[in-house]
């Protein structure tokens, strides 16, 4: 099985090394629910781990192993590419039903953030932990809500999990930007694109992303002679970007973007990407910018403001076998907003893709080589 979890870099696959006493029999029923859990033991505790958790469930209460198919430890820090995050101890197969919530068992994934936050607060490291598995399961398909452990049936009395688990995964209270106060507004004549309106000298600066996040109900690349659009120039905000490459915005959604390739670049096209993945984090950092991000995100942008993240960004040119990836087809769907075509978004660098770069180098009046390397991503994206 390749689940997109085993790729977070925080995991540690401890399934064959953890204190047991057995193994816990197979599931009978699909996982429908992710059960949070806290420890209820202070976080720094040298005990607050996977295998201290095992050690008590296997000796103390005699059970076959840990209660929890994940443990989160914010006491082993690691880090990965993306910056620190808690370790994700991965403590039995995802289909044996482990004991946490008694009559739920069966379809109910266990996963516990060490630590007791009836007292504690989450540290980054961990919010991001969370978010990123969270995530992770969300795409492989395990189990379709979240529930904190007191949620479920007979658990109601339960001090578990206190922490506020649905600030951390959900997006659902995040606010999202202030309106335009005055929009005004643009009526789309023959032959005009996001690009080419920027590009107006009336436009007075006024950029592609400004357009596409002040008409998140329009698609780009479905423009019609007439139809009006948002073109409030007044509003659009600062781009974040400049200095700011190590935010945790950028990281998280450069770990997630590089560690799932193709999916998350389609995921991205569609909208998709942000559920659950920039989370409220980022309104606990303040930073409302990242929240204006992701709102315009989720509504639907064909390609999103997701360059703040591309972190690694390869040479793209034709070559055999053809390059393949989120990347092309990143650039492709940027290509394509901005009026250049490149047949279709397939995530394949082809003879049309290079054509269209091309196109669009010759237009930026920038070298033109049918390539994309650093001053065409550049050109593109920042
Ligand atoms: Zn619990």
């Amino acid at each position: 099985m390749d689940y997109q979890f085993e790729r977070l870099p925080q995991l540690s696959d401890q399934r064959k090394t953890l204190p047991r006493k057995g193994l816990y029999s197979k599931r009978t029923r699909v996982i429908t629910d992710r059960a949070w859990h806290h420890s209820l033991t202070k976080k720094d505790l040298a005990g607050s781990t996977a295998a201290g958790f095992a050690r008590y469930h296997v000796e103390s209460l005699g059970w076959p192993g840990v209660g929890y198919t994940f443990v989160i430890e914010p006491r082993n820090v690691v880090n990965t590419s993306y910056g620190r995050r808690a370790r994700i101890v991965y403590c039995h197969d995802i289909d044996r039903r482990t004991y946490h919530v008694g009559n739920s068992n069966q379809f109910a994934l266990g996963i516990c953030v060490a630590g007791d936050y009836r007292t504690e607060e989450l540290d980054d490291s961990t919010i991001m932990s969370i978010a990123e598995l969270q995530q992770a399961l969300v795409d492989d398909g395990i189990g379709q809500v979240d529930k904190s452990h007191h949620e479920f049936p007979g658990y109601s009395w339960k001090q578990c999990c206190r922490f506020d688990y649905q600030n951390v995964i959900n997006t659902t209270n995040v606010s999202t930007p202030p309106k335009s106060e005055v929009p005004s507004t643009y009526m789309i004549q023959e032959g005009d694109t996001y690009w080419s309106i920027a590009h107006k000298e009336s436009a007075a600066g006024v950029t592609v992303d400004d357009l596409i996040r002040a008409n998140p109900d329009v698609d780009p690349t479905q423009l019609r002679v007439g139809q009006v659009i948002n073109f409030n120039v007044s509003n659009r905000s600062k781009s974040p970007t400049k200095g700011n490459k190590k935010n945790g915005f950028v990281e998280v959604l450069s770990s997630t973007l590089n560690r799932r390739k193709e999916s998350s670049f389609t995921a991205a096209i569609t909208g998709q990407l942000t559920r659950g993945m920039i989370v409220k984090v980022y309104a606990k950092q303040g930073q409302m910018y990242h929240i204006g991000s992701l709102d315009w995100c989720s509504a639907n942008a064909p390609y999103v403001k997701y360059h703040q993240a591309i972190h690694y960004r390869r040479l793209l040119r034709v070559v055999s076998p053809l390059l393949r990836g989120g990347d092309v087809r990143y650039v492709q769907g940027r290509l394509k907003v901005l009026g250049f075509d490149p047949g279709s978004i397939d995530g394949i660098y082809g003879n049309r893709t290079r054509s269209a770069v091309t196109r669009y180098q010759q237009t930026e009046r920038i070298q033109i080589d049918g390539s994309v390397g650093e001053q065409t991503w550049g050109q593109l994206f920042d």
